[in-house]
């Protein structure tokens, strides 16, 4: 067939494909608001809202990732995914209770960047980066600035993982671990699966919420290592946070044989209520994602206003199991610093 230009087809359809380039995912960290004045233009906020997210940014800034920010309703200060997110002037007020560092991470750290709190699983702290900042996040005040900042510095602790036989899983945690550029996490994920004994590789992550385009396809050979079972703790709150975009990354996962299960933070006007728990574990199951964890909200200093108190919290799991198959009720957990494991409440 002739054609009117010189170009061939092919050709021009993949120039006009790069001419709209999707966002690559450091792209998407690159374009996240980190003001707490635009998070609230961009969504039509009345302007109260404004100084009040100012004064509470000050503490600790506003990191929201464009695809997440998309899921939020504009114009609604009760968006359950706004309200994860948007800083309020009472997070500097002090409570009594809440500390700077309340499961004593400080107690658990056994090398730089490794801490051994549980029989046969240790967790890393490879990053202090996320890719959003969650208002709850029980370390919040955590002093990254201590953990391994090059390859080098990992020594200590991979080496205290070789010399102890008893640890079966690796919990790669943060921060964000899937935060980390390719080559850092190629170099964990290497030396991790030469240890023998280390049969487990777990991730702690929202990146496939908060940037879906984080699901790379080196990202899934490294998941899919032979000699390493691949466990993916996701952190959703809310069902409304499940979008079509991350239920695509999350099958990409899926099928390289990672398995798939969401630890949630329960939070007041967040999903403090059995319909938006229930909610969540069905958009969970839809997405082939086990419920495992409903966490009791750390006490945190700054974050007082999220706590919801563990007798309503219990009545809510309770009503949940009332409502749905087993499988779809997260175990009700509190991390009490010294225990053996954490202790669930329901
Ligand atoms: C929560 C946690 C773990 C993992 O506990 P699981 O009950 O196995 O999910 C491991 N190490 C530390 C320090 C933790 O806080």
């Amino acid at each position: 067939m002739p054609s009117l230009t010189s170009q061939p087809e092919p050709v021009r359809a993949r120039s006009s494909e790069a001419a709209a380039p999707e966002m690559c995912w450091q792209g998407e960290i690159k374009a996240a608001i980190r003001d707490a004045e635009a998070l609230c233009q961009q969504l039509d906020l009345p302007p109260e809202t404004i100084s009040a997210a100012a004064s509470g940014a000050s503490q600790f800034p506003v990191f929201v990732p464009p695809a997440y920010l998309a899921r939020i309703k504009p114009g609604d200060p009760a968006d359950p995914l706004l309200r994860q997110v948007l800083p309020l002037a009472e997070e500097g007020n002090p409570v009594a209770g809440f500390t700077v560092d309340p499961v004593d991470d400080a107690a658990a750290e056994q090398a730089p960047g490794l801490l051994h709190k549980y029989q046969g699983r240790v967790l890393l702290i490879t990053t202090g980066v996320c890719a959003v900042h969650c208002r709850y996040c029980f370390r919040r005040h955590y002093p990254y600035e201590t953990a391994p900042h090059s390859d080098a510095a990992w020594d200590v602790a991979l080496d205290a993982i070789v010399a102890d036989e008893s640890i079966h899983e690796v919990i790669l945690s943060g921060g964000d671990p899937l935060m980390l550029v390719d080559s850092r996490l190629e170099m964990l994920v290497d030396r991790i699966e030469k240890i023998a004994h280390v049969k487990r590789l777990r991730i702690h992550t929202r990146l496939p919420i908060m940037v879906p385009s984080r699901i790379t396809d080196f990202l899934m050979g490294l998941l899919s290592r032979e000699r390493l079972k691949s466990v993916v703790v996701l952190h959703a709150n809310h069902a409304q946070e499940l979008d079509d975009e991350v239920a695509a990354a999350c099958q990409k996962l899926q099928s390289v044989g990672v398995v798939l299960l969401n630890q949630a933070v329960l939070l007041r006007g967040v999903n403090d209520s059995v319909e938006a728990q229930c909610d969540l574990s069905e958009r969970l199951i839809e997405l082939s994602i086990t419920p495992y964890y409903l966490h009791q909200l750390d006490r945190v200093s700054g974050a007082a206003h999220f706590e919801v108190p563990i007798e309503e919290g219990k009545r809510i799991v309770t009503e949940m199991r009332q409502r749905l198959p087993g499988y779809l009720v997260p175990r009700y957990a509190i991390e009490q610093p010294g225990e053996a494991s954490k202790t669930i409440l329901l």
